[in-house]
């Protein structure tokens, strides 16, 4: 439905509207009443401004922040959810079986998207927010309490902004030199603090350095995890990373990036942030909400 309407929206703004959005000839929508009125041209108009109106701001902020090309618009959030399995040589021991949270580095679809991922949470930048929500980039955080204990609130407002906030453990610590016990505290431990700080447990889990073992998983659904997403690709304030031998960006994939500041690397958050668009966009990969294809 919502598909429908983005397309009646999309051939108004190809018109331009210079008609006046005549649907004389075309038939009803479906789901429209017969013998109604006409056809609400004058809200639909107004979404097709509003949209126009979207993208300007999105011009100027593109101008603002210093980007070299406008970010792309991503397609709608896919109807039909991809099939989230863990990547091949990333299973533990009865995986499947146990039913344990799918271990992926990039999210299946031919959407030319990509998602960003940020862990952490040391650096607490407000330009960071105002540039990513100006320039309405949607990112997921992955956040360590021991991180993040000193200021909550920076986090609430990112959560205000509509990012979702993820588990990344207690103290970041190499989980497979743990026990059980002590992972699960880390993991189950930061399950709660999320809950009572931010009122929402997460689902999302990304274990420290992107190790983990049989335990880690097990651990991590015990408390509600259902995903643990890693990357493909990091990118830094004055370079990138690969995992894929091919050294380039796919439909789907995972890119990791850190809160940290110019104590942390030669920059900052909003450096990073252009440098991750430049690229992207260059490539023409839009940035899409992980969350949507899951
Ligand atoms: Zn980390």
């Amino acid at each position: 439905m919502r598909g429908g309407i983005a397309l009646l929206v999309l051939t108004a703004i190809v018109a331009g509207c210079a008609e006046g959005g005549d649907p004389e000839g075309s038939d009803p929508a479906p789901g429209q009443q017969a013998g109604e009125a006409a056809p609400p041209v004058r809200a639909l108009h107004s979404y097709a401004e509003r949209l126009r109106a979207e993208q300007a701001a999105r011009v100027a902020a593109a101008r603002r922040w210093g980007l070299k090309k406008v970010p792309l618009t991503p397609p709608p959030p896919p109807a039909k959810k991809p099939r989230i399995t863990t990547r091949d040589g990333f299973e533990v021991r009865d995986h499947e079986e146990l039913g344990l949270p799918p271990v992926f580095t990039s999210v299946p679809t031919r959407d030319k998207v990509v998602f960003l991922t940020i862990d952490d949470g040391a650096e607490k930048d407000p330009r960071f927010l105002r540039m990513t929500s100006e320039l309405r980039i949607p990112y997921t955080a992955f956040l360590t309490d021991y991180l993040i204990s000193d200021d909550y609130p920076y986090f609430r407002k990112m959560q205000a902004a509509g990012v979702t906030l993820n588990n990344h453990t207690l103290h970041h610590p190499y989980l497979p030199g743990l026990s059980y016990q002590r992972q699960k505290h880390e993991i189950c431990g930061m399950q709660t603090v999320l809950g009572e700080r931010y009122g929402r447990r997460p689902v999302l889990f990304r274990p420290p350095y992107g190790n983990y073992n049989r335990d880690t998983l097990i651990a991590a659904k015990s408390c509600g995890v259902k995903y643990a997403p890693l990357w493909d690709e990091e990118v830094f304030v004055d370079h990138w990373e690969y995992r894929e031998w091919d050294r380039d960006l796919h439909p789907g994939d995972i890119v990791l990036s850190h809160f940290r500041g110019r104590g942390q690397w030669k920059g900052t958050m909003p450096d990073m942030v252009r440098r991750f668009l430049n690229k992207v966009t260059a490539q023409g990969y839009a940035v899409a909400r992980l969350e949507d294809y899951l």
